[in-house]
């Protein structure tokens, strides 16, 4: 039996225990160094709704479809998520907003469908676009998945905290924790925002970072709207227990979940603006958490440290754009040589995995380096920088950092910030 540590109580460690210790094959450890749910996982609306959160649309409704069957399973932990299939409608406000959406799939309300449908709904809406998508109660999701995962025979510790990967000749063998080192046949991180910060005591670099979210509960005075309305990546979703959340903000914040009364202000703005019967709803509470979000906010998938032994895919965020289909991953290992470094780099972009070596003088890190910056992450940093611009096949086998402004003369003002 393979020895799993998890590392991290959220929706996608949580998952994670529930999938492994199924059936039984493995012996499961889940740390979370807080509660189960305390963060993101616990702050979060609940849509599942794969038209607007991201463009890999066959992906989020094949994920969706598995749903109806995951939550039968984890309910007879006792615990139910408050799982439904819903309608969700979002209003074209301009004929720009209309082309774009009747491009779209789903069924297509002129004006007077849409008000008839929606009848709370704003003036202003000249059409909209109904789809199917469904919706849980975060917290109750997490704690069932953790719950059924204990009861399958996981051991899920709260209050413990990884302090870091314990890593020999560049492989990981276990996680440090308060009661000392735990060994692990596999490491799965999915500690959030904080993954990349754990990553890198393994040499690994995840591009993932804080991106603040907040939320606000209303209990209306009038009906509730029936339908979950999104626009423009903001929503306003009627509840079960009939309160009405509006969410989401979206901010650069670093670590840090407090709500603020900008936050706020905003989305009760955007709230009142889309259905104006909401104005006299009494505000019952807000809530805010930490997405981790990566570069390009598609999911990172693929593996970590040590390719065939510890996946590491944490992190993704909100986007409607159309990009790559993965978030690119990255590996860098530093060793020192003549005057400098000399650094293995792996990336894994789109399922192909492509190995560099970059020579890192140290006038150069001294140069474009940021203070406290150490070989492997500027290494990183700079690959981040080409990636941006090209594909990693088009990136050289083998070159000098200081070669970069050859071929992208902003390397130097991008690098200095
Ligand atoms: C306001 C808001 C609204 C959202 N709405 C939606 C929505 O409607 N639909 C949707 O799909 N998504 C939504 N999201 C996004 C969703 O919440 C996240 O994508 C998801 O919860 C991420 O889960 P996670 O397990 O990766 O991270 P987290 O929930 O952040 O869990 C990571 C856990 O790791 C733990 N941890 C960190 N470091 C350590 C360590 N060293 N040792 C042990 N444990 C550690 C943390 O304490 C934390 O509990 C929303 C997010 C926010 C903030």
């Amino acid at each position: 039996m393979a020895r799993v540590v998890v590392i991290g109580g959220g929706v996608i460690g949580c998952a994670v225990a529930e999938r492994l210790s199924r059936e039984r094959r493995h012996h499961v450890l889940l740390l979370e160094r807080d509660a189960i749910g305390a963060h993101a996982s616990g702050a979060a609306a609940g849509l599942l709704s794969p038209h607007s959160e991201t463009a890999d649309l066959g992906l989020s409704s094949r994920s969706l479809a598995m749903f109806p069957e995951l939550v039968e399973r984890v309910e007879r932990s006792g615990i139910t998520v408050e799982y439904h299939e819903h309608d969700s409608l979002t209003p074209a406000l301009t004929g720009e907003e209309e082309r774009g959406l009747r491009r779209g799939p789903g069924r297509w309300l002129d004006g007077h469908e849409t008000r008839a449908a929606e009848p709370g709904l704003t003036e202003s809406a000249r059409g909209g676009l109904l789809v199917r998508a469904a919706q849980v109660t975060p917290i109750r999701l997490v704690r069932a998945l953790a719950r059924t995962a204990a009861a399958q025979g996981a051991d899920i510790r709260e209050g413990a905290q990884a302090g870091g990967l314990a890593v020999s000749s560049g492989s990981v063998y276990g996680v440090h924790t308060a009661d000392g080192p735990v060994l692990a046949d596999v490491v799965v991180l999915a500690a959030g925002p904080w993954s990349a910060a754990l990553a890198s005591l393994a040499g690994v670099v995840l591009d993932v970072r804080p991106s603040r979210g907040q939320l606000v509960m209303m209990r209306p005075r009038g009906a509730a709207p029936r339908h979950v309305l999104t626009w423009q990546g903001c929503y306003v979703v009627p509840k079960p227990d009939g309160t009405v959340v509006a969410g989401s903000t979206e901010e650069d914040a670093g670590f840090d979940d407090r709500p603020t009364v900008a936050g706020v202000a905003d989305l009760l703005r955007f709230a009142c603006d889309m259905v104006p019967a909401l104005a006299p709803a009494r505000h019952a509470r807000r809530a805010a958490g930490d997405r981790a979000r990566t570069r390009t906010a598609w999911p990172g998938r693929g593996d970590g440290a040590q390719p065939d032994r510890d996946p590491a895919g944490p992190g993704h965020g909100r986007t409607r754009r159309p990009g790559p289909t993965m978030t690119p991953m990255m590996m860098v290992a530093a060793t020192a040589e003549g005057g400098g470094w000399r650094c293995s780099v792996e990336v894994v972009e789109d399922g192909d995995r492509s190995r560099h070596t970059v020579r890192l003088r140290s006038a150069d890190l001294q140069r474009w380096g940021q203070p406290g910056e150490t070989p492997d992450q500027f290494v990183a940093r700079a690959f981040e920088f080409l990636l941006a611009r090209e594909p990693a096949a088009q990136i050289l086998d083998s070159f000098e950092v200081a070669d970069i402004t050859r071929y992208f003369p902003d390397f130097d003002r991008e690098m200095r910030g």
